[in-house]
C-alpha cells in the first residue's frame, strides 16, 4: 500500500494526576507539538498544563490545541466518528516497526498515553495498542519515537510559522532570532 502523509495527529493523555504528573504531561504536550501534531487532550483537569504549553506556543510558533478535562471515552468515539484511528502506547502491545507501515497509511490519527494503569477498555476500543519496544520506559519517549517512525518527512526538520523566536542552529553558543514585528503586533493582540 502506498504511504499517504499523515495530517493530523491527536494526543490523548489519560490519568494525570495534578500532584505528580505536572512535568511529564507537559512534556508529552510540548513533544507532540514539536514534532508536528495537531493538539492534545487531556482527560483530566489540570488547567496549568493548558496555561503552560499555550504560553509557549505563539513564541515559537505554529498552532497547537489544549482540550482541557475531557472524557476519554467521548473523544474517542467522537474521532472514530469522524474517520480518525486510535493508536494506545502500550509495551503490551503489538511492537512498532510491526504498525509502522499501517500507521503511516492513515490521515487521522490519535495517540493515546497513559501515566498510571490505564483502563482495560482503552486496550478494547483502541485500533492498535502498540509497543515502543516491550520493555516498561516514559510515554514522552515513546510518543516521541512513535511519531518520528512514522512521518513521512523528518520531522525534526519542521519549521514552525508565525514564531516570535527562531533558533539558528550552530555548533558551539546559542542564537535565537526574535521577529520583533510580529512581538510587537502580538502584544497590541493581547492588550485588545
Ligand atoms: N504501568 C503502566 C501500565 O501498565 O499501563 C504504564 C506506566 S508508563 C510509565 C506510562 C505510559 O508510558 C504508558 O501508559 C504508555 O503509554 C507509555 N509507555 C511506557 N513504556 C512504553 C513502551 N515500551 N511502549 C509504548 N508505550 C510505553
Amino acid at each position: 500500500m502506498e504511504n499517504k502523509e499523515i495530517k493530523e495527529i491527536v494526543i490523548l493523555r489519560l490519568g494525570h494526576r495534578p500532584e505528580r504528573d505536572k512535568r511529564i504531561t507537559t512534556h508529552v504536550g510540548l513533544t507532540a507539538r514539536a514534532l508536528g501534531a495537531a493538539g492534545m487532550i487531556l482527560a483530566s483537569d489540570d488547567p496549568k498544563i493548558e496555561e503552560n504549553i499555550l504560553e509557549i506556543s505563539p513564541r515559537w510558533g505554529g498552532s497547537f490545541f489544549i482540550k482541557n478535562n475531557a472524557n476519554a471515552m467521548e473523544e474517542i468515539n467522537q474521532w472514530k466518528k469522524k474517520g480518525g484511528k486510535v493508536c494506545h502506547l502500550s509495551m503490551y502491545g503489538i511492537n512498532l516497526p510491526e504498525a509502522v507501515p499501517i500507521l503511516k497509511s492513515e490521515k487521522k490519527l490519535m495517540f493515546i498515553v497513559g501515566a498510571e494503569k490505564v483502563p482495560g477498555e482503552i486496550y478494547e476500543i483502541s485500533d492498535w495498542n502498540v509497543a515502543v519496544g516491550n520493555q516498561p520506559h516514559s510515554e514522552v519517549a515513546a510518543l516521541a519515537i512513535a511519531m518520528d517512525r512514522i512521518s513521512d518527512s523528518d520531522p525534526l526538520l519542521k519549521t514552525f510559522e508565525n514564531a516570535e523566536l527562531t533558533v539558528i542552529p550552530m555548533e558551539k553558543g546559542k542564537k535565537v532570532v526574535h521577529d520583533n514585528e510580529l512581538i510587537e503586533k502580538n502584544k497590541r493582540q493581547d492588550k485588545c
